[in-house]
């Protein structure tokens, strides 16, 4: 357990995007629930299609 995915939603004019500490990164989005919902479900499907971390199981 030591995959820790800190989300945070950076807005940027009337757009947001969320960012983690991974590395990934949403698409930019209208809204910031949107963003939230991607950062969600970033947070809980360990992993992506573009998760530079893909070798660290025990
Ligand atoms: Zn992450």
């Amino acid at each position: 357990m030591s995959s820790e995915h800190e989300v945070a939603v950076v807005e940027r004019g009337s757009f947001a995007i969320a960012h983690c500490t991974c590395g990934w990164s949403a698409p930019a989005r209208r809204s910031r629930d949107l963003s939230r919902r991607d950062a969600e479900a970033h947070g809980s499907e360990d992993g992506g299609p573009e998760t530079p971390d893909a070798g660290n199981r025990a």
